[in-house]
């Protein structure tokens, strides 16, 4: 029943879009009006610009693929007179390229519709942000009827033409206002905007050609995602009406916090615990890193309160591209709150030996101080 488009246009059924317009651009020049006013090539024009019109939309030419014929729909056997003329928008677009086509009698919708896209999300670690993961997924979509394969039809019935709007897919009421008389139009509420009817509907579906089904997928998750960002798996969402093309899912990430690291894009922080003396003398500690296992961090001696130690390039990965965010460890000097007797005094001992060393206001030149007003206005400025 189909038309065959690709034979019209003398392409094979995985050619480019590029091969399809040159192929039309081709008999266009032979066969448009101007240039050949036999009635003969003017069918043929009329014909060869209706199937440039299917194959050039990516929608109408996946439903051809599908075995359908996206100008048939409820068109009650008129050829192709449904794409006429109003195909000289096509040739205008065929030869310079990306001009609109408007205007013209709308179509029947079709029974056949593209699928919705779904959404579902998955909680990660952070782990399984870093590495990238397979993730098991259950996902509840509809899937294409294998009782009748998409048609809805039941056996070898066939789709009728809709009765109440005549195949249209819509119907025109006439109100009288002020202004006069008005017309307007709404989709057909028997068909839908189909322009057909299923009398016969398939036993499974009901004559929606696609059944709900829950299946367990396979989501490949790259390494370097995170909350919110979203990874596509073609043509895995809902089937469409008719047993459309299927949209696309969508698996949204969710991570889950970690017990020692806060994320900022693709740099990791954490705090280390640092005891005065230990600040003061330097020490190491092992740093347990999200992708490279204990790495061994300096802590200087004379390391000052809210300093940070940065491990380049053991943070996150960066999403499709081969480099990592940082580590940065922030380091928190903790003063003893509590002291017995024989620790106060080896302080002070230690407190003669320093001399000269004592509490005291510093003058606002001071090297110490500017730091101060430097980190003061940058948090006035934000930054
Ligand atoms: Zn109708
Ligand atoms: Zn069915």
């Amino acid at each position: 029943m189909a038309r065959d488009y690709y034979g019209l246009l003398g392409v094979a059924q995985n050619a480019t879009d590029q091969e399809i317009k040159r192929a039309y651009r081709k008999l266009a020049r032979e066969l448009h009006p101007d240039v050949n006013p036999e009635t003969e090539a003017q069918e043929k024009f009329r014909e060869v610009s209706a199937a440039y019109e299917v194959l050039s939309d990516p929608e109408k030419r996946r439903v051809v693929d599908l075995g359908g014929d996206p100008l048939e729909s409820g068109g009650g056997g008129q050829g192709f007179s449904g794409a006429g003329f109003g195909g000289l928008g096509d040739v205008f677009e065929a030869f310079f390229g990306g001009m609109n086509s408007s205007g013209g009698a709308r179509k029947p919708r079709g029974r056949v519709q593209p699928g919705a896209d779904s959404l579902l999300r998955t909680r990660l670690s952070l782990q399984e942000c870093a590495v990238g993961v397979t993730k098991h997924l259950t996902v509840d979509t509809a899937i294409i009827c294998d009782l009748c394969t998409g048609s809805g039809t039941n056996g070898n019935s066939k789709p009728v033409r809709c009765e109440t709007c005549g195949g249209a897919g819509e119907v025109q009421t006439i109100q009288r206002s002020f202004l006069g008389q008005v017309m307007t139009s709404r989709p057909c509420p028997t068909c839908r905007g189909a322009g057909e009817t299923i009398p016969d509907p398939c036993r499974k579906c009901g004559g929606d050609g696609r059944v709900r089904s829950r299946r367990e997928i396979a989501a490949p998750i790259p390494a370097g995602v995170a909350s919110g960002m979203r990874v596509r798996l073609a043509a895995q969402g809902e089937v469409g009406p008719g047993g459309g093309p299927a949209g696309d899912l969508y698996v949204e990430i969710v991570e889950q916090p970690h017990d020692t690291y806060v994320r900022d894009g693709d740099d990791l922080h954490c705090t280390i615990r640092v005891p005065i003396v230990d600040a003061a003398l330097g020490t190491t500690v092992v740093v347990d890193t999200i992708l490279d296992g204990p790495v061994e961090l300096t802590i200087p001696a004379g390391t000052q309160p809210g300093e940070v130690s940065v491990l380049r390039g053991h943070g996150m990965p960066k999403l499709r591209a081969n480099s990592r965010g940082d580590l940065i460890a922030h380091l928190d000097i903790v003063i003893p709150t509590k002291l017995d007797s024989k620790q106060t005094d080896l302080l002070r001992k230690y407190k003669e030996m320093r001399g000269t060393e004592r509490t005291e206001v510093l003058s606002a030149q001071s090297e110490h101080n500017s730091g101060l007003f430097a980190r003061l206005r940058a948090s006035f400025s934000g930054r």
